[in-house]
């Protein structure tokens, strides 16, 4: 009989989880698993902001796949995903096709622009470790840059987005620019740091005595904030801002980082899935609607969250319970033993947002922790997601194990 074959997209949180979970459950005769990944490498998204401040080495934020899977058991396949072609059972990769009996959609988000012109072109989102690598790289060279013309733009940095991407890369950038300055020979208050925010307050809807901790924390670390003030355009000078119906105004700036949302991968909507932002509203078993061999998790899925009739934020969190769920269901599937499948119920542990290597703030089962305590946990979170995947001796490679600071 043959062998169903099972292939996953993505090598992220939810696309990894799923396979090292397949390979624990399936036999080597029972299923083919396939996984496809742009990068010979997993990279740690949710670490990304410290890879780019340069707090960071990125090879720190990034292991080899191979390292993770059971070779006897799963094939990696290192391509870019161009197309799903659902009727073919067939997957388009930028050199061949894959076909398959499961399919599991895990290829993360990507920056969402909203059209705003000059974005694409003028700005930086923290989205990968190339890119990662271009933001330290090019806060690096204006610094460098200033020191030979005075030109104080260089040393201007805006961040557009006050969510939780903004605001941990703003605590990675303010340990990193004395030591830039330092670097440089740089008075740090010529150093102008700027958070642009278009809602009425920062990270909006987390706990507002938390949000203060972080706002006081970065103002004092020389954060100006601009709330509510939306960035209407981006300019090789730097961004327009505007404060409602008000004028826009320039605010010069040698390097924007726009960290102002995601949305799904372009790849879903270039198949033709139905789609909110790239974003697939999925079954109660992360299915495509209207598709039982069709999986999608992670930043490409939406699921929405009952209790308040909103999709649940795109979190690693809730990517690798995907990738858990779907693992169990589609060893079920490809036994074929009938057995109930299990619906997806996310499971909330909590939120922490880190302010810097050094600080934080968090609400975990529950309870509000901030500084040192929010900190620690940050590093146990991150911990453990290397744990899920590669166990103790990942940990012990690529883990945050600074816990004292
Ligand atoms: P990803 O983990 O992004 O993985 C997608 C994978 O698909 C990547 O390996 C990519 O290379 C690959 N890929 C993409 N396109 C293609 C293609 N066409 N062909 C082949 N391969 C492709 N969430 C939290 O829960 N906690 C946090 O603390 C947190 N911090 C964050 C910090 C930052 C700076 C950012 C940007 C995000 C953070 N998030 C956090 C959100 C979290 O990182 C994402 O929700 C999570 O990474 C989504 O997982 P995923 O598996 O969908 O995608
Ligand atoms: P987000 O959507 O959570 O926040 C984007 C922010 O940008 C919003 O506050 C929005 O009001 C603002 N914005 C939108 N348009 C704007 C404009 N034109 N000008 C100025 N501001 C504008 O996006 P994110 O912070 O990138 O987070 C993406 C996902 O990743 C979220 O689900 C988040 O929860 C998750 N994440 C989690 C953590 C963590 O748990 N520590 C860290 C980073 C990201």
């Amino acid at each position: 009989m043959n062998k169903p074959k099972i292939v996953v997209l993505g090598a992220g949180y939810g696309g990894l989880m799923t396979t090292v979970r397949l390979q624990k459950l399936l036999g080597v005769n029972e299923a083919d698993i396939v996984l496809i990944n742009k990068h010979d490498y997993h990279y740690e998204t949710t670490w990304l902001h410290e890879a780019s401040a340069g707090t960071l080495h990125h090879d720190r934020v990034r292991y080899t796949i191979s390292d993770v899977i059971n070779k006897s058991k799963v094939q990696f396949i290192q391509d870019t995903v161009e197309e799903i072609k659902k009727e073919e059972k067939k997957v388009v990769l930028a050199n061949g096709e894959v076909s398959y009996d499961y399919l599991v959609v895990a290829l993360g988000g990507e920056s969402e622009t909203f059209g705003i012109k000059g974005l694409k072109e003028y700005a930086f989102a923290i989205a990968n470790v190339n890119a990662a690598r271009q933001i330290r790289e090019h806060i690096d060279y204006q610094f460098a840059t200033f020191q030979l013309d005075k030109n104080e733009d260089c040393l201007s940095i805006v961040v557009g987005g006050a969510g939780f991407t903004g605001i941990e890369f703003l605590g990675e950038l303010t340990n990193r620019v004395p030591e830039l300055c330092k670097e440089y020979d740089i008075d740090p208050k010529k150093v102008k740091i700027y958070c642009v925010e278009a809602a009425p307050m920062v990270l909006p809807g987390f706990d507002p005595e938390l949000v203060q901790y972080a706002t006081a924390l970065l103002e004092k670390k020389g954060v100006e904030f601009h709330i509510g003030t939306a960035i209407k355009e981006c300019t090789p000078e730097g961004v327009l801002v505007a404060k409602g119906e008000n004028e826009p105004e320039l605010i010069k700036a040698g390097t924007v980082i726009w960290a102002a949302g995601v949305r799904g991968n372009a790849v879903i909507e270039k198949s033709g899935f139905d789609a909110m932002r790239g974003r697939v509203k999925v079954d109660e078993y992360l299915r495509l609607p209207g598709s039982d061999n069709i999986f999608i998790i992670g930043d490409s899925s939406l699921v929405i969250n009952e209790e308040i009739n909103r999709p649940y934020p795109p979190t690693a969190q809730i990517a690798m319970q995907q990738g858990e769920n779907v693992a169990k269901n589609l060893a079920k599937l490809t036994r074929g033993t009938n057995e109930e499948l299990e619906k997806f119920v996310f499971d909330n542990k909590g939120t922490v947002c880190s302010l810097g290597d050094d600080d934080a703030i968090g609400v975990v089962f529950g309870k509000k922790v901030t500084g040192y305590k929010a900190s620690f946990m940050k590093k146990m979170v991150d911990n453990r997601a290397l744990f899920l995947i590669g166990g103790l001796p990942l940990v012990l490679k690529k883990g945050k194990l600074n816990l004292y600071k």
